[in-house]
């Protein structure tokens, strides 16, 4: 038996969908687990979806669940890829469907201590982000943040793909700790938010708090003192491989500890 790994399947079924946007084809799903009365999480994390292909194959794909825990239910955000098998499964799934997954994994969480937090996502992305933040501002009166300040910066290429919007915005409004920051890199001509990738916007949130970088740059940040400074920041960074790796790259030249930077690609 060396080297297989017994995995327990669950059953989810869809009982939502909802469409995020037209244009890239991106679906908000929301799904129960009827066998469970509780399907335990931690936000962040992923689940795995089987399902066999038109050749008898078993296929395996990673979702983030795009919602905090709550009760037997998880929320995912699918993008379809062209001439991809299992996103466009999930995208033609109707509500009552049932699919296999097995979950969650991973370890894309909030890591103890809850530190000031950067949280940077392009596409959906922004799925454990959301996580994240419900987790953290469960609901207007009520606040798991311990009076931290979270940053969420959020890229995509146009203003009708800002996944969640309201949502986001509703919570920024009602917590003044955590602060949305969507930015455009193909925004129309009345767009009076940010422009360009995320990566100008998280260093210009560095360097309105100087005080979490290491005072002398990336080369004095071995002394403790300036790994105290560094270290008043966490960065959780999720998307596709080259904005996670931009996003690294840039944390690390000022001078992050790469033990802060946690990251989740999706490619
Ligand atoms: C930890 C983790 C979490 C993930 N969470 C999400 C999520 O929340 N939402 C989501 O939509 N996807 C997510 N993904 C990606 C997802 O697992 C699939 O890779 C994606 O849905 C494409 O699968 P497919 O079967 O449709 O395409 P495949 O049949 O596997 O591939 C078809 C083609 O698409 C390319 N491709 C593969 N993945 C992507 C991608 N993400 N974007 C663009 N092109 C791609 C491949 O290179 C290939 O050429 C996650 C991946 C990981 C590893």
């Amino acid at each position: 038996m060396r080297g297989t790994v017994e995995r327990k399947t669950y059953t989810a079924r869809l009982s939502s969908k909802l469409l995020l946007s037209e244009r890239v084809q991106c679906y908000h799903l929301e799904f129960e687990v009827p066998e469970l009365e509780t399907f335990s999480f931690d936000a962040g994390q992923f689940v795995s979806m089987v399902a066999v292909d038109s050749r008898g194959k078993h296929q395996t794909r990673a979702y983030s669940i795009a919602s905090a825990p709550k009760g037997n239910r998880f929320d995912i955000c699918v993008n379809r890829v062209e001439g991809g098998f299992f996103s466009n499964l999930l995208c033609d799934l109707e509500p009552g469907a049932t699919l296999e997954f097995h979950g969650p994994h991973g370890l894309f969480v909030l890591r103890p201590p809850l530190l000031d937090t950067v949280l940077i996502a392009t596409g959906t992305g922004i799925a454990p982000m959301r996580g994240f933040v419900q987790h953290l501002f469960p609901s207007a009166d009520q606040d798991r943040s311990e009076g931290r300040r979270f940053w969420l910066i959020y890229g995509t290429r146009y203003e009708s793909e800002i996944y969640y919007r309201r949502y986001f915005e509703k919570t920024a409004a009602e917590h003044p700790n955590f602060h949305y920051l969507p930015t455009l890199s193909r925004p129309h001509e009345g767009w009076e938010g940010l422009r360009g990738y995320v990566q100008s916007h998280v260093k210009e949130i560095l360097q309105q708090h100087p005080v979490m970088l290491p005072e002398h740059g990336p080369e004095s940040a071995g002394s403790v003192a300036d790994c105290q400074k560094t270290h008043q920041l966490r960065a959780y960074i999720c998307g596709l491989n080259d904005m996670v790796s931009a996003n690294r790259e840039q944390l690390k030249e000022l001078g992050w500890d790469r033990k802060y930077i946690h990251f989740e690609r999706y490619d």
